[in-house]
């Protein structure tokens, strides 16, 4: 059942071939199995899962059908769920039990999709490999010495080994995609707006979003729709129809024109990586799309702005937790000053710290004009780049991390090293656009993502693109061995 795509387990459910509660036991069961190794969930919630899913069997007994209805899933511990722990990765949540849910998490479960837990992920989301938790590493599936990526790593882990089907995850720079790309995934970062960030503990604001890592663009397809659209609980939620993105995934491709950038197959690229992700788009040309060399030519200005950028809203945002009016409050304190100060030294860790402090200084009087707003100007020839190669192109491909998973313990010492694990992913946040990942094939034994960039609000048609690949490989059936 674990190795079925959510299309297959809903057919399932709706012969009666397996009823909801059957499903989720199961990968509860998986969960427990080999979550032990894989350390993918931060916390499991079987009690909440099994009545939701003895609530799901009944609706359908009841007449009612949707995609989700009955699903399990799996939610990034970034989501605020009600009355159960919301940690984010960080000691400073370790004991918050959300009072409400999140927008995501309220509109997967109106649709009936099953709760298993929370997944692991790097503290606050910050990091590529998820090493930076506070419930410790999670493991690649296919290699358990090696990291998952990050941020969303535990979701990652989770719907690769088949502990969970789908997964939600969340992005500021590529937690989404490059973990994804990591384990063999497909994940989606859809367009800034499109779906609620209400519950979703702020990391930074202009770029966080939410989305889905599933096992195939389809799953993808069926899931999207139920997380997408307005909510008046975010400002920033886009108020514009849902598109139904099952409804567009079977047309052919032809006459569609996909970028090539000509920076992204330089310097920092594995050559194993790049070789594959040439044949994958070699894959789409024979599909019938015509290829079209572009250039960003700022494209190397992203980490350094997204390094500025990210970092000075995470301080503005992180402020909260004070140990008063949110988070860790240390024990036994001589003053106020004290109280802030030692809750904030033991609730966050070094990651964390390292970006507030580099958040406080891009934004101090002084260091303004030279960071900050010259990040932003940056971050302006950015979106520029983009919105002239949408003149040009309907879509662009490329890889979606320069390597393959890499050792648990590497690039913790360096975080320059660690950064450049986003190189072809943050410009895509800071520019507001959607995104994709798509396994492409394997370098050194490991998945190796195809990077799928579209114009704003084309999640459909980066989703139709994606399915028509996977209708013509089977990258995104292989699974890892040592999780049959
Ligand atoms: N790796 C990036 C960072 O550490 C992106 C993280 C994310 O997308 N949440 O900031």
């Amino acid at each position: 059942m674990h190795t079925l795509s959510v299309s297959a387990l809903g057919d399932a459910l709706r012969r009666g071939e397996v009823s909801s509660v059957e499903l989720t036991a199961h990968f509860l069961d998986r969960i427990k199995t080999h979550d032990r190794t894989l350390n993918s969930f931060i916390t499991v919630t079987d009690d909440i899962a099994l009545a939701d899913a003895a609530r799901a069997d009944e609706r359908r007994r009841d007449g009612s059908d949707n995609p989700l209805l009955g699903i399990p899933i799996a939610h990034k511990d970034i989501f605020c769920t009600r009355g159960v722990r919301t940690s984010c990765g960080s000691r400073m949540l370790d004991t918050f039990i959300a009072p409400y849910d999140a927008t995501v998490v309220k509109r997967l479960r109106s649709g009936g999709a099953v709760m298993l837990g929370k997944t692991n992920m790097d503290e606050f989301a910050m990091g590529s490999s998820n090493q930076t938790s506070w419930y410790g590493p999670v493991r690649n599936p296919w290699d358990i010495s090696r990291v998952p990526g990050g941020s969303s790593g535990g979701s990652a882990a989770a719907v690769a080994a088949g502990l969970a089907p789908i997964a939600t995850g969340t992005e500021t720079g590529g937690s989404i995609r490059q973990p994804a790309a990591l384990t063999g995934l497909t994940g989606l970062k859809p367009t800034y707006g499109r779906v609620s960030r209400y519950g979703m503990v702020a990391f930074a604001s202009s770029l966080d979003q939410a989305g889905i890592l599933a096992r195939s663009a389809e799953d993808i397809a069926l899931s999207l729709g139920a997380i997408a659209g307005h909510d008046p609980n975010d400002s920033t939620s886009v108020n514009r129809p849902v598109e139904d993105y099952t409804k567009t995934l079977e047309s052919d491709l032809s006459g569609l024109r996909i970028g090539v950038v000509k920076e992204q197959f330089g310097h920092g690229l594995d050559s194993e990586v790049g070789a594959i992700v040439q044949d994958a788009i070699s894959t789409l040309e024979r599909l019938g799309v015509s290829l079209v060399e572009i250039s960003l030519p700022n494209s190397a200005l992203a980490i350094p702005v997204y390094y500025v950028v990210a970092p000075a809203e995470a301080s503005s945002n992180l402020s909260r937790y004070d140990g008063v009016r949110f988070g860790h409050r240390a024990a036994h304190p001589v003053d106020i000053e004290d109280l802030f100060k030692r809750s904030r030294s033991e609730g966050f860790g070094e990651e964390v710290k390292r970006r507030i402090m580099i958040g406080t200084y891009v934004l101090s009087a002084g260091y303004y004009d030279a960071y900050y707003l010259k990040a932003q100007q940056v971050r302006r020839l950015i979106c520029a780049d983009f919105a002239q190669a949408f003149e040009q192109v309907d879509l662009i491909a490329g890889p979606t991390s320069p390597f393959t998973a890499f050792p648990i313990g590497e690039k913790m010492d360096d975080p320059v090293a660690m950064y450049l694990c986003d190189m072809y992913t943050a410009g895509i946040n800071l520019a507001g656009l959607p995104a994709l990942s798509a396994p492409a094939g394997f370098a050194h034994d490991l998945p190796a993502g195809l990077h799928l960039i579209g114009d704003h609000f084309r999640e459909g048609l980066l989703l139709h693109v994606a399915h028509q690949y996977q209708r013509a490989t089977d990258w995104h059936l292989k699974r890892p061995l040592r999780f049959p």
